[in-house]
């Protein structure tokens, strides 16, 4: 479904991606974890139209994305970003609604009512103001922003930052819910403990690069992985 091919991004002289490739299948969950300035940003950023690449290409559903985010958006790809950015002077509801711009008023209603299903807490909540969530909370419409715009795959910045632990499992679950709904995940994390709990394949992104490649039980499994990145 998601092909992406040597891959590099920089910003002047910094290089944050180089020769970047990788693949995630339809309804997959699929991680990329790194430390901090890996590139795991960037390659999202790369995906989803708001960076534009130096090199390399992009396939998405057998063809190369377009290059405006506006249109990537409208090819089914969203992007849910680090630190949820949602509209904190806006209402619930309407920061949903502005998920669902390229829609007709009639698909987001009944986007609308799927999302409340899902998120009880939203709906209880659809008046207030999104800058009153809590951090779970937002992260959680952010996902909800992200899924009024039917999307066929969703790029996961950092799902889990700064939330407390019953909170991440609470996203996390919820992530396992979008994927058994067919939408395939592309799930940037540092978190690499939780996103290779939970993922069918992972990357493991450093200095720019993939550095090694495998399903989520074998990078759990991996000597370098858990010295680097599972705390010994
Ligand atoms: P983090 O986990 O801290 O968010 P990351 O793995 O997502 O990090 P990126 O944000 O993609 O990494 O950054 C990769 C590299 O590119 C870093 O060296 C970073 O400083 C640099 N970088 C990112 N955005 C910019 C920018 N807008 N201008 C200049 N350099 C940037």
């Amino acid at each position: 479904m998601l092909k992406v091919n040597n891959l590099s991004a920089s910003y002047g002289y910094v290089k944050a991606l180089k020769e970047v490739s990788i693949k995630a299948d339809q309804g997959q969950i699929v991680s990329i974890i790194g430390a901090n300035g890996a590139g795991k940003t960037s390659l999202l950023r790369c995906i989803s139209g708001l960076v534009k690449p130096t090199s390399g290409t992009i396939e998405f559903l057998g063809e190369q994305i377009p290059k405006k985010p506006n249109d990537i958006v409208k090819k089914g790809i969203i992007h849910v970003p680090e630190g949820r950015k949602t509209f904190s002077g806006l209402s619930i509801q309407d920061n949903l609604l502005v998920g669902g711009y390229l829609f007709s008023a009639k698909e987001n209603e009944e986007e609308l009512k799927k999302n409340y299903e899902l998120f009880p807490i939203l709906k209880q909540r659809k008046e207030q103001y999104a800058g009153t969530l809590s951090g779970g909370e937002q992260q959680m419409l952010a996902i909800a922003r992200g899924l009024m715009s039917h999307p066929k795959l969703m790029l996961l910045d950092e799902p889990s930052l700064g939330l407390a632990p019953l909170i991440v499992n609470q996203v996390y679950e919820l992530i396992a819910q979008i994927r058994d709904r067919g939408i395939t995940v592309l799930l940037v994390e540092q978190n690499a403990k939780k996103a290779l709990g939970l993922c069918d394949k992972a990357y493991v992104l450093e200095n720019g690069e993939i550095i090694l490649e495998g399903t989520g039980k074998e990078l759990l499994c991996s000597e370098s992985v858990k010295k680097a990145y599972l705390g010994g």
